[in-house]
């Protein structure tokens, strides 16, 4: 008989990894599943000053190592991969990884995968990712080093990609379709204060240019009151900071989900199938924190420890 797992933790993001460190020490040897962007989004971000226990701030990258390594001194497993297929309608859930022979069994699932970054949906757009469009500030900034690049959005994500990309750009604008900005007063304070900073607000970006020539040398705007009123800026390179989507292709048909895609949970973090649970980014479309991640995690694995026990087997 192939091995069945008792619970399989899908993405190894503050939740995921929360999850891991209560499953492992329960005794539970949860099995951790690394996506493509191990770490989550914690690991693309630069200092957290908002996660309790650092007055200092501590790098996200380093705040998911400590984590991880926090985990695995427990005794949690990781392997690596994509999932692509699941099959949750009967016991054991089973799970198809990108190059696995064999798909993975488990009696319970935590669904911690996360969510990924939204695009404009351009072509222009997708054509030019990787040579100039990017959704990464703290992965891409520096190959544009003194140049002018655009930052799109108005919420904190793009208040802190473009206060990171300061630190390499001669300019950074801020491109935004209102002038009403999601982003904490905190975070907009200190981008309004930064002299780097120029605001392009009322207006979207209908192209990026120049596909022809395999680079960005610049971008057309609209504004979103007068839609005859389009312009071109130069520029070296786009960010994009619009938010995220939930990752959850693998479950679609077979899990709740709200209208934007997010998992739909109840308040023990239970998904509409026995045994599954989600728990971080990919079921929370109001908090998005590291912290609520990490108690969504926590929530999660208590569970599994408590569906467990009542379903021995
Ligand atoms: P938000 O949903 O808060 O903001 C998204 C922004 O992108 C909005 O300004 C929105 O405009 C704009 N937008 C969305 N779609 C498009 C589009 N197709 N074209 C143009 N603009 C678009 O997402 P964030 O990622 O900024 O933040 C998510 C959460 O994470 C928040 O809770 C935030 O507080 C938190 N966060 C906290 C940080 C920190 O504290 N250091 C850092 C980063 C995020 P509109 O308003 O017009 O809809």
């Amino acid at each position: 008989m192939p091995t069945t797992r008792n619970v399989v933790i899908l993405g190894s993001g503050c939740a995921g990894l929360t999850a891991a460190i209560y499953c492992a020490r329960a005794g539970l040897q949860p099995l951790v599943v690394e996506g493509h962007e191990a770490g989550g989004q914690l690991s693309l971000t630069t200092l957290v000053e908002n996660f309790p226990g650092f007055p200092e701030g501590i790098q996200g990258p380093q705040l998911i190592e400590n984590i991880r390594a926090q985990a695995a001194a427990f005794g949690a497993e990781f392997t690596s991969g994509d999932v692509t297929a699941a099959r949750l309608s009967t016991q054991p859930l089973e799970l198809d990884i990108e190059d696995a022979v064999e798909p993975l069994r488990t009696r319970a699932l935590i669904i911690a995968s996360g969510a990924r970054a939204r695009w404009l949906g351009l072509a222009s757009e997708k054509a030019l990712i990787g040579h100039g469009v990017s959704s990464c500030a703290t992965c891409d900034g520096f190959f544009f080093r003194g140049k002018e690049m655009i930052v799109v959005g108005g919420g904190d994500s793009a208040m802190e990609e473009a206060m990171f990309l300061t630190r390499f750009a001669s300019a950074v604008h801020i491109v935004h379709r209102s002038e009403n900005f999601r982003a904490s007063k905190i975070m907009l304070a200190r981008a309004r204060e930064n002299e780097k900073i120029r605001w392009v607000t009322n207006a979207r970006i209908t192209e990026i240019l120049d596909v022809a020539r395999k680079e960005v040398t610049g971008v057309r705007l609209q504004s979103t009151h007068d839609s005859n009123k389009q312009w071109e800026m130069p520029i070296a390179a786009v960010f994009l900071g619009i938010g995220h989507v939930p990752n959850t292709a693998p479950f679609v048909g077979q899990l709740s989900t709200d209208p934007d895609g997010y998992l739909v949970t109840h308040e023990n973090v239970l998904t509409n199938v026995a045994g599954v649970y989600a728990a971080g980014d990919v079921q929370d479309r109001r908090y998005k924190q590291a912290i609520t991640a990490a108690g969504t995690g926590c929530m999660a694995a208590l569970e599994v420890e408590k569906f467990l026990a009542h379903h021995a087997g």
